[in-house]
């Protein structure tokens, strides 16, 4: 591996006084002395030099060892990784949309307008909210404006005592951090051994903490990709005591086209564009987390916000004007380019196949599952939604983990699916194929992943010491956690640390 120049980071390949450009001779004398003095630095920026075969090979040969979408199949379950169509991408590389500056007049923008409001009415229509604000730039990012917009909502209520969120066992770790920011705090509600609320353990904590009570949030399907069937029931209680709905639709797939949150009781949702409307979103970003409200609830709404008049038939942007609304939640409109995509995603589709994305998520998901339940551990019986968990190998004789067959699907050409989430089991190995996938890839990774339970029983090291074909073996994980080195500099005072 060393001889090719992948194995090397672009610093280690500078070659001082090597350059990959030519620039045409300059008359002007330029000196240092010319610029104001505290925009000059004492030394010269230490950049790589480097010819341009070097720069560009190097660059290839790590974009290689990269894995999306795009290479291949990625069951990460909780992340909806679907096939993000090359139109999103086009539409928002055009340059009417690329070029566009957030400080430019509105007057000069007036058809981009048009797209965020189509946007913001699209959402409440597939979810049966009355408005959206596009504002947020994550998931966890609309969380915490969404509980922002609960706590607004008993504050001007006279009733700023509520302080406690509902929040089951089986949750994202977002929800509760997302509470925590909020300065609220967080009351678990177990879980049934079928992966549903437990509506009793919910009721006894309505009794203790009744008029405490800011919100319960909910995902729905749950994270273990199960229907929760009590949500009338779980609605009423929560609003019977005065608290609020908020449902956590980053994963929307598996409802599009065959329910709405705002149907079944909720106040207040996020969704993530980049995951429910495609998106690539690996690695942190860019994301998009629009937040909708019920009828009642728009005055907490975020600005900005853009309005139409039907009147004049023109659109318009309000701010800060309302004075419930807590103002802007983040940059400018948010994330545009991520709207973009979800919007093309949502107008290429149509209101006819969009929804067939829940009933193609959710018959994905349970193909895999019927078909290697036999020999990993199934604990909830039953059908699932748009992903399931596993507890590991069905086989625990043998000792090989989770871990192991993640790791070894890595030889094989597949993205690992989501482990050791969620905590509810010791060996969470949770698939969600999404419903952009064919027969023949579902296919294909079912056989690998009974290949790999046989491997289990008959050669364990070869997956304990998994994966061998990729450009770097199994790593250590808490050494990459607690020591993380991420730059040139880190690197080089980390080899004289050891020296
Ligand atoms: C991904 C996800 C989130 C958080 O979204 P981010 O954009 O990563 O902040 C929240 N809840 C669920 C259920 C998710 O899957």
């Amino acid at each position: 591996m060393n001889n090719r120049l992948y194995g090397n980071l672009i610093f280690e390949l500078s070659k001082s006084g090597r350059k990959g450009y030519s620039l045409p001779k300059y008359d002007y004398k330029y000196h240092t002395s010319d610029l104001p003095e505290e925009l000059r630095r004492e030394k010269d920026a230490e950049l790589p030099e480097c010819d341009e075969l070097t720069v560009v090979r190097h660059y290839t040969n790590l974009s290689h060892n990269n894995f999306g979408v795009n290479d291949g199949f990625y069951p990460l379950g909780s992340c909806t990784m679907k096939y993000n169509p090359i139109i999103n991408e086009e539409i928002a590389n055009m340059e009417a949309f690329a070029n566009v500056h957030p400080l430019q007049p509105i007057e000069t923008c007036k058809p981009l307008l048009k797209i965020y409001h189509d946007l913001q009415k699209s959402l409440a229509e597939l979810t049966g909210l009355k408005e959206f604000t596009l504002n947020p730039c994550a998931g966890a990012h609309g969380e915490l404006t969404g509980l922002m917009i609960i706590c607004d909502y008993h504050r001007h209520r006279g009733d700023e005592q509520r302080k406690k969120v509902l929040i089951p066992d089986s949750a994202h770790g977002t929800n509760p951090a997302s509470a925590a920011v909020c300065g609220l705090d967080v009351v678990e509600v177990k879980s049934l051994s079928d992966g549903t609320v437990d509506v009793n353990d919910l009721k006894s904590l309505i009794e203790q903490y009744g008029s405490e009570i800011a919100a319960m949030m909910m995902t729905n399907p749950n994270t273990l990709g199960i229907f929760e069937r009590n949500i009338p029931k779980i609605a009423k209680m929560v609003h019977e005591c005065g608290g609020l709905m908020y449902y956590d639709g980053a994963n929307l797939n598996p409802m599009l086209g065959e329910c709405r949150p705002g149907d079944m009781g909720f106040d207040v949702m996020h969704i993530n564009l980049h995951k429910t409307f495609s998106t690539p979103h690996g690695g942190g970003g860019p994301g998009s987390g629009p937040v909708g409200v019920r009828d009642g609830l728009e005055m907490f709404l975020p600005t900005p916000r853009v309005v139409y008049h039907d009147s004049t038939d023109d659109y318009s942007v309000e701010t800060d004007k309302m004075e419930t609304a807590m103002g802007s939640v983040g940059a400018f409109f948010g994330n545009f380019g991520v709207m973009l995509k979800a919007y093309t995603y949502i107008l290429s589709l149509g209101k006819k196949n969009i929804k067939m994305v829940g009933p193609l998520a959710t018959l994905n998901a349970n193909y895999i599952k019927e078909c290697l339940k036999d020999v990993y551990e199934l604990p909830i019986e039953g059908v699932c939604k748009h992903e399931f968990v596993f507890d590991g190998l069905k086989d625990k004789s043998t000792g090989v983990t989770t871990m192991d067959v993640a790791k070894r699907l890595l030889d094989y050409g597949y993205h690992a699916p989501t482990i050791y989430f969620p905590l509810l089991f010791h060996e969470s190995l949770m698939i969600e194929p999404t419903e952009s996938e064919s027969k023949e890839t579902i296919d294909g990774f079912i056989e690998v992943m009974r290949k790999i339970a046989k491997e289990a029983i008959e050669q364990p090291e070869l997956l304990k010491t998994a994966p061998h074909t990729t450009p770097i073996g199994r790593v250590d994980d808490v050494l990459a956690a607690k020591h993380p080195i991420v730059t040139y500099k880190q690197l080089l005072e980390d080899k004289m640390n050891q020296a």
